[in-house]
């Protein structure tokens, strides 16, 4: 199916483009890699009557390495994630967990700020955006503000962003000295996206007792959220395989796991307990 017709701007700064949003409001759509507008345009399930391509906007796909974060550009696509040597030496989980989107042509299309935007519920990069406590920066009429990955993810592919606001950038503090990480995904074999998704990210103080751990989960419920019981459970206690098998078998307390096409609540469930012992295992292994 073809997508209904519409105007297209190619706005060549930010600031255009939030005119061009304040212009046509909710007849106004902006666009980045199109790879899950695009889709639901075709279905005519959204008929902008204005898009606005983000493309020609210079200074949107970039990764800075600021010190003690990285500073990403919200066009950066999955792709560059995954190559940035930056990201791979300070920031594994996010070049990792951009790796296991989709395939190579979406992974070239797609971008960080398009995925976490839409907040898609099976969406990999906002499991990891939340365990790395990253900071979205959003950029309106009004100026820009700081938005926490706790605040941005608020239910059904529906953000904080306001209609009128960009999301520009992407800041992701570097997790501590003795932290490894790892994202655990059950595809689903078909569409490639997460039935579950889990991304872990561990910190071991002194006799490798659990500092800090951060747990994000996707694919389970109707947006991307932390495993905060398990996170408490772990936490100032002494990294062992029963430890991780025991607070793992309690991950989907909490959750209310969707039942769809591809699974009982009751599976999803399980799901989750098996990716989140995986990942925690896997992180624990990587902490060097
Ligand atoms: C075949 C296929 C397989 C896929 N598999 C996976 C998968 O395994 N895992 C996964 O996570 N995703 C998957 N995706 C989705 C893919 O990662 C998308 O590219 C991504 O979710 C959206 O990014 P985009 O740049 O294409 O956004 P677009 O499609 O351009 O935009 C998506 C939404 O975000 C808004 N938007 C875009 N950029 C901004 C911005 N800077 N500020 C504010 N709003 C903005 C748009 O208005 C639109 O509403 C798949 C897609 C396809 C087609």
């Amino acid at each position: 199916m073809y997508p209904a017709p519409f105007e297209y701007h190619a706005p060549s700064s930010l600031d255009d483009a939030i005119a061009l949003l304040s212009t046509y409001g909710e007849d106004a759509k902006l666009i980045a890699g199109g790879h899950s507008l695009l889709p639901l345009m075709k279905l005519r399930f959204t008929q902008p009557a204005h898009l606005i391509d983000l493309r020609m906007v210079p200074g949107l796909a970039d990764i800075r390495d600021v010190g003690s974060s990285v500073v990403i550009g919200a066009r950066t696509t999955h792709a560059m994630l995954e190559a940035s040597s930056v990201l791979q030496r300070k920031i594994p989980l996010l070049a990792q967990t951009a790796g296991c989107i989709g395939d190579p042509l979406v992974r070239n299309a797609g971008t960080i700020g398009g995925s976490l935007a839409h907040a898609d519920p099976g969406a990999d990069l906002p499991a990891a955006i939340l365990a790395l406590e990253a900071e979205m920066t959003a950029v309106g009429p009004r100026g820009s503000r700081k938005i926490s990955a706790h605040d941005f993810f608020v239910g059904m592919l529906t953000t904080a962003l306001d209609a009128g606001e960009v999301l520009s950038e992407i800041r992701v503090p570097v997790p501590p000295a003795r932290s490894g990480s790892a994202y655990e995904k059950f595809a689903h074999p078909a569409s490639r996206y997460a039935l579950v998704g889990v991304a872990a990210l561990v910190t071991l103080g002194s006799g490798d007792v659990i500092q800090q751990v951060r747990i994000g989960i996707t694919g389970v419920g109707a947006r991307a959220t932390r495993a905060a019981t398990v996170e408490q459970e772990l936490t100032g206690k002494r990294a062992d395989e029963a430890l991780i098998r025991d607070a793992a078998s309690h991950a989907a307390e909490g959750l209310e796991p969707r039942g769809d096409l591809q699974g009982s609540p009751e599976y999803k469930a399980h799901l989750v307990r098996v990716s989140v012992r995986k990942a925690l295992t896997r992180a624990l292994d990587s902490v060097v």
